[in-house]
């Protein structure tokens, strides 16, 4: 162990565009040679990637596939025979007796097919005495012999995981030193770092009928849980500081704090996968007894692990974990085959930074890199207006992506994504594809900053963000077509207009066949309109066409909820309807009067306000009053001025009463001033018990507070003209 004065790493300068596309292969290989170090840098050393793994990738095969044309031009510093990292010169220095190395990659069954065969040859050309050919370029898989005729290999399949590799070191099962791989031969020390990670034990167990190894390296991954990774987010969002991209980037930027106090407070995790040095036992026969012994010393060994037989047992493996993929509560990026026999492992042996015994067998990229064209915006069934990334096509694990939700303004300005950015997109499973970031380094000049359209796309309302909303939002409720369904919903449930047989599934069908555009379209309806729906019987026809003949004749309260103005629930609705007393007055209301209202503030008075704006909702109004909808009108008073017949009393309904529904009775008593609370105690009024009464009869009884019941409640209320 040393600490290294002299050996910064730094970042790797940037190649001219047009040698990475250039004709000449010298030209473009060190072109393509810079780029890799430069990624390498921010990826190993800053735990911050620039582009998606997908790019990086497809760069690396570039740089192979010419090397492997243009053998001359093959150097010992290529990043194709060099482990990727670098040790951060912050920590002290850690040789590694036994490298850390990288593993080869494979996208696709026919690579796969040619590991196993090259294994195949490789063992065969041992048995038979000939040494195996050094070269770091994959033979030619039509050169190898065929699979048939020969014995299966056993492979140990496991999960990629997507973390960071680490080393760990136990002296007689003591734990004494944790590295990173750096770039193979030397790691940093980040041992303190390691023993605040809680399922890495300290001590080993012993185990009965094996020594406990006088040195045991225990190569393996650390890493975050995704639910982990969305916690630490959020607490770094909630903090104000920097997020992370993903769950890689979370867990190596963790561990390679200099202040262990931080990592502590990291949720890191760690699976155990192979081994380094090795003293004072002899070495597992099979990599799976290994991992056996691994977890027996209590060091934590991942269940989805298998021994398979051949290709084909090694792509049903694949198969599997790539349906669990997204299950999975950590990110892995393919899986690992590696020949499961430790004798034939030793005598596959190594090609300059990878095994040959070993596989990594990748999934499609989650992540993938194009070009932002435009941002559109999309309204929502709630008015909610999302900015949507319109892309250059690309294809993302799979499937060819061309827009991707940017969730909000503010997620915009703290990803710093401008119009014209190329940006990394993301498609995990079924969740809808995300624009994750932009690589800054790609920004061109005549980058443009997005900004939020004042007027709702779809009914040319205004746009309106409520201060301590994250989501802005088109205000045009009653009129908006992309809000229609949702506006229709929320005027006819029981609390608002309460229209009986008005469910989802009509209102869809309503929608869809374009007979209803706002609520007042539904008191236009016919009973052969309604009967010729869908699974809509006479008989229902008739009753909905009854339920909107009751819903004509409303209250206020109810149809300034029904309204469905933003932040005007129930009892603001009931506020607005005592201080105004008619609908006229409401809409014509200013911001003072508004906020001279009980319980209305600010930002609900802007919202009332902004909302009687839209001409549209205005005549959706109208055309409300004039379909026959009504509801009692009166003068309103000031606040100040209300005293009501009940003002000052607390009642508590509790049972089911005869005639009213729970919500008219509460109804009827708020309107004669009374509160309606959910409980009872000494300071309630009075109790109105219906049939099935339970704890709060009884425990009104026990308090001595008065209990009555409905007829009762009715005629105190029409004895004090409420
Ligand atoms: P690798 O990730 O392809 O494979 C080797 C590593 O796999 C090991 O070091 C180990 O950490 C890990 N691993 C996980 N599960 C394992 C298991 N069960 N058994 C053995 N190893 C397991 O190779 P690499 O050299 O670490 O990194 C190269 C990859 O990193 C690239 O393919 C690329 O996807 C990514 N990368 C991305 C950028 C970027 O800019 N986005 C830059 C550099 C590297």
């Amino acid at each position: 162990m040393s600490h290294p004065a002299s050996k910064a790493p730094t970042r790797a300068g940037r190649p001219a565009p047009a040698d990475l596309d250039s004709a000449d292969p010298a030209l473009r290989v060190g072109a393509l040679r810079m780029e890799l170090a430069r990624l390498n840098y921010a990826y190993y050393v800053e735990d911050d990637p620039e582009v998606p793994d997908s790019e990086y990738d497809r760069l690396f095969s570039d740089l192979q596939a010419i090397e492997a044309a243009h053998p001359d031009l093959v150097t010992p510093d290529s990043p194709t025979q060099r482990v990727g990292g670098e040790a951060l010169t912050a920590f002290a220095t850690v040789t590694h007796t036994v490298p850390m190395l990288s593993l080869n990659n494979a996208f696709d069954d026919e690579e796969v097919a040619a590991f196993d065969r090259r294994c195949a040859e490789g063992l065969a050309k041992l048995a038979a005495g000939a040494p195996i050919d050094e070269a770091a370029a994959p033979p030619d898989p039509d050169a190898v012999a065929p699979a048939e005729g020969r014995d299966a290999i056993a492979y140990a399949c496991e999960l990629k995981f997507d973390g960071l590799a680490m080393s760990l070191r136990y002296e007689n099962g003591q734990f004494v030193r944790g590295a990173t791989r750096g770039d193979g031969a030397t790691g940093e020390d980040v041992t303190d770092n390691i023993r605040t990670i809680r399922t890495i034990p300290l001590q080993l167990k012993a185990v009965k009928g094996v020594p406990m190894p006088a040195v045991l390296e225990v190569r393996g991954e650390v890493l975050m849980y995704k639910r982990d990774f969305d916690r630490l987010n959020e607490r770094q969002r909630a903090a104000d500081e920097k997020t992370f991209a993903n769950p890689r980037n979370a867990a190596a930027g963790s561990l390679r704090q200099l202040d262990s106090k931080i990592t502590a407070k990291r949720p890191l995790s760690f699976f155990a996968y192979g081994i380094g040095a090795l003293e004072g036992v002899s070495m597992p026969a099979t990599h799976d007894a290994l991992m056996d012994w691994y977890q027996a010393l209590g060091l934590p060994v991942c269940k989805e692990r298998a021994v398979v037989q051949g290709a084909e047992g090694l792509l049903a493996f694949y198969r599997d974990i790539g349906v669990r993929r997204d299950a999975l509560p950590y990110d892995i990026d393919g899986v690992v085959y590696k020949v499961n026999d430790a004798a034939q492992r030793a005598a596959l042996g190594f090609v300059s930074r990878a095994p040959r015994f070993a596989l990594a067998h990748k999934f499609p990229a989650q992540e993938a890199m194009t070009l932002l064209l435009g941002i559109d915006v999309q309204v929502g069934r709630t008015g909610a207006i999302t900015p949507v990334a319109r892309l250059e096509p690309v294809s993302v694990s799979g499937v060819t992506v061309t827009n991707a939700t940017l969730h909000n303004e503010d997620e915009i300005t703290r990803k710093d994504i401008l119009i014209g950015d190329t940006v990394i997109v993301r498609r995990a499973g079924d969740v809808i594809p995300e624009v994750v970031g932009a690589v800054q380094a790609r920004r061109p000049a005549d980058a443009r900053a997005f900004v939020m359209p004042t007027a709702c796309p779809v009914c040319g309302s205004a746009i309106e963000r409520l201060p301590d909303e994250a989501v802005a939002r088109c205000t045009g409720g009653l009129f908006c077509p992309a809000q229609r369904k949702q506006a229709l919903w929320h005027f006819a449930q029981r609390r608002a207009l309460d229209i009986d047989g008005l469910g989802d599934k009509i209102i869809d069908q309503l929608v869809e066949q374009q007979l209803v555009r706002t609520p007042a379209d539904l008191f236009k309806l016919g009973f052969g309109t309604l009967a010729a729906l869908d699974r809509f019987a006479d008989k229902s026809a008739q009753n909905l066409l009854d339920s909107l003949e009751k819903a004509r004749h409303t209250t206020l309260p109810r149809f300034i909820f029904a309204l469905g103005i933003r932040q005007v629930g129930e009892s603001t609705a009931k506020a607005l309807a005592q201080h105004f007393g008619n609908m006229d007055a409401i809409i014509a209301a200013d911001l003072d009067a508004l906020l001279a209202v009980r319980d209305i503030g600010p930002i609900v008075a802007e919202s009332i306000l902004t909302f009687f704006a839209q001409p549209h909702n205005v005549e959706v109004i109208e055309q409300l009053r004039a379909s026959g909808v009504e509801w009692a009108e009166g003068e309103g008073l000031a606040q100040s001025q209300v005293s009501l017949p009940l003002s000052g009393k607390t009642v508590v309904l509790t049972g089911t009463l005869p005639t009213l529904s729970r919500d008219d009775a509460k109804a009827r008593l708020e309107a004669a001033g009374a509160k309606v609370a959910g409980s009872v105690s000494s300071k309630t009024s009075f109790v109105v018990a219906g049939s099935d009464a339970g704890s709060k009869l009884a425990k009104a009884e026990s308090l001595g507070v008065e209990v009555i019941d409905e007829a009762a409640m009715l005629a105190r209320l029409a004895e004090l003209g409420a």
